[in-house]
């Protein structure tokens, strides 16, 4: 199995593909925020250095970081991973590469038109107990309508889903990650997902790429 990088705009179903890679294949799914989270809970050395920069609200470090993944990867103890949400820059890409061997790993980008991802938020619909759906998909649509299927509470539009706001993440995504994304394809490292379709075709195609070892 590969290891991932995954790369993908805001509303791309990476967290969808992400359960469905560790539900199916064992990957071990390494969220820099989560990872942050623990950091700090854990109260280690590292984690108490992580908080005291969080507290005064600076950024973590790259080094800090490459630290941080270097920890989990020796935690999970040869799993299959799915890195997300780092590397977010060329610089961090070239540090993750000091650390990773180059055979180690595939970066999937999944690639999301502005216009279908504003799609997806603006039908996207949350319930309290975490289950998400979205109107515009048929495959995620509540079976009845704004009623969540799993516990029958009444379903709601996220705040942050918020149209002008998403529309300047969107566009920092693909600023922020241009030459990212050149990096890992001059290295031939990358495969573009079209994720303008459902569910199980996207994860047919990512299924590809990580048993191809
Ligand atoms: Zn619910």
């Amino acid at each position: 199995m590969q290891n991932i990088i995954f790369i993908a705009p805001p509303a791309a179903g990476k967290g969808t593909q992400s359960h469905l890679l560790k539900e199916i294949y064992g990957y071990e799914h390494i969220s820099t925020g989560d990872m942050l989270r623990e950091a700090v809970a854990s109260e280690s050395a590292l984690g108490l250095e992580v908080k005291n920069i969080m507290d005064k609200g600076d950024l973590v470090s790259d080094d800090l970081m490459i630290n941080l993944i270097k920890n989990k990867l020796t935690n999970i103890k040869g799993k299959p991973f799915i890195l997300d949400g780092f590397p977010r820059t060329l610089n961090q890409a070239l540090a993750l590469d000091k650390l990773l061997n180059d055979s180690l790993y595939q970066v999937i980008y999944l690639k999301l038109d502005i216009n279908e991802a504003i799609k997806r938020i603006e039908g996207r619909l949350t319930c309290s107990c975490g289950k998400t759906y979205n109107v515009f998909d048929d495959k995620l649509q509540p079976k009845q309508n704004g009623i969540c299927d799993k516990c029958g509470r009444k379903l709601v539009k996220r705040n942050d889903d918020n149209v002008e706001s998403f529309k300047v993440r969107y566009e920092n995504f693909l600023t922020n990650t241009e030459k990212l994304i050149k990096y890992y394809d001059d290295k031939n490292k990358l495969h573009i997902i079209d994720v303008n379709r459902n569910v199980d075709d996207i994860f047919k195609d990512i299924s590809k790429v990580v048993t191809n070892d």
